[in-house]
C-alpha cells in the first residue's frame, strides 16, 4: 500500500448497543509511526473504538480502513492489529518463553524461525533472563512486558493498548511509560494507546484524542491541547481550569 496514505482511517464511525449510541460520527486518521492516545474519562467509549478497530465488535455505521483495506468484512485475526489489555490475559500454564512463542506456533513457522524471533522479542522487552519462569513467578511489570512481547512478535501494522498500565503501581507505571516509548522507537510499530490519565497522555503521545460521550471533543498534540483547548470539557479535563 502506498506509503504515504495513513495506515487508520476511521470515517463516521458510530457504535449502538440496542438503544443508547455509545460512538458517534468519529474521524481519526493516524499516520504510520505515530503514538496516538485516546484520552477520555471512564465510560466515553475508549475500549469500544479499540474493539471496532480490532475487529471484536462490528461497527454499527461508518468505515475503519487499515493500511488502505476496508475492514467491514476482515475478521479480527486477518486484520494487521494487534492488543494489549489492562489485564495481561497470559496462559498461566505455559512459560514466559512460550506464551511468546503461542501465535507463532499457531501460524506453523519453523522452529528456528519461531526460537529467533521470541529471543529477540524477549531482548527488546528485557526479559531475556526469563524465558522459563512461569507467568506466576514474574511481577505485574514483567507480566505487562511479557504480554507485550506477544503482541509485537508477529509484527503487527497497528497495536492497540487498552490501558495497559492500570493495573501496575504507580513507580512501575512511570518506568513502563519510558519502556513503552522505548519499544516504539525500536520497532517503529504505530501505536494506538488508551488511557484516562492526563499525565500519561501527555508523556507518550505525539498526538491526543480528546473523548467525551462518545465524541471526539479536540485532537491535537500534547502542546496544543495543553495551550489551545478548544471547549471548557478539554481545558477542565487537562487540568486548566482545576
Ligand atoms: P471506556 O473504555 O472509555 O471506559 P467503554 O467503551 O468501555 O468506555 O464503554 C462506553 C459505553 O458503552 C459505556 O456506557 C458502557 O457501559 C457501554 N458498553 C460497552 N460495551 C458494551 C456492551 N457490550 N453492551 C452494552 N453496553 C456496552
Ligand atoms: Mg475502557
Amino acid at each position: 500500500m502506498s506509503e504515504s496514505k495513513p495506515l487508520v482511517e476511521l470515517t463516521g464511525v458510530t457504535k449502538r448497543f440496542g438503544q443508547m449510541q455509545v460512538l458517534s460520527d468519529i474521524n481519526l486518521n493516524i499516520q504510520r509511526g505515530e503514538i496516538v492516545t485516546l484520552l477520555g474519562p471512564s465510560g466515553c467509549g475508549k475500549s469500544t473504538l479499540m474493539r471496532l478497530i480490532a475487529g471484536f465488535d462490528p461497527v454499527s455505521g461508518g468505515k475503519i480502513v487499515l493500511d488502505g483495506v476496508d475492514m467491514s468484512r476482515v475478521p479480527p485475526e486477518k486484520r494487521p492489529v494487534n492488543m494489549v489489555f489492562q489485564r495481561y490475559a497470559l496462559f498461566p500454564h505455559l512459560d514466559v518463553f512460550d506464551n511468546v512463542a503461542f501465535g507463532l506456533r499457531l501460524k506453523k513457522l519453523p522452529r528456528d524461525e519461531i526460537r529467533k524471533k521470541t529471543t529477540d522479542m524477549l531482548e527488546l522487552v528485557q526479559l531475556s533472563g526469563f524465558a522459563d519462569r512461569w507467568i506466576s513467578q514474574i511481577s505485574g511489570g514483567q507480566a505487562q512486558r511479557v504480554a507485550l512481547a506477544r503482541a509485537l512478535v508477529n509484527q503487527p501494522l497497528l497495536l492497540l493498548l487498552d490501558e495497559p498500565l492500570a493495573a501496575l503501581d504507580l513507580k512501575i507505571r512511570q518506568h513502563m511509560l519510558k519502556e513503552l516509548k522505548r519499544i516504539h522507537t525500536e520497532t517503529g510499530i504505530t501505536f494506538l494507546y488508551v488511557t484516562h490519565d492526563q499525565d500519561e497522555a501527555m508523556i507518550l503521545s505525539d498526538r491526543i484524542v480528546l473523548m467525551n460521550k462518545g465524541r471526539i471533543e479536540q485532537i491535537g498534540t500534547p502542546e496544543q491541547m495543553y495551550s489551545a483547548p478548544q471547549s471548557l470539557f478539554c481545558a477542565k479535563f487537562l487540568g486548566e481550569t482545576n
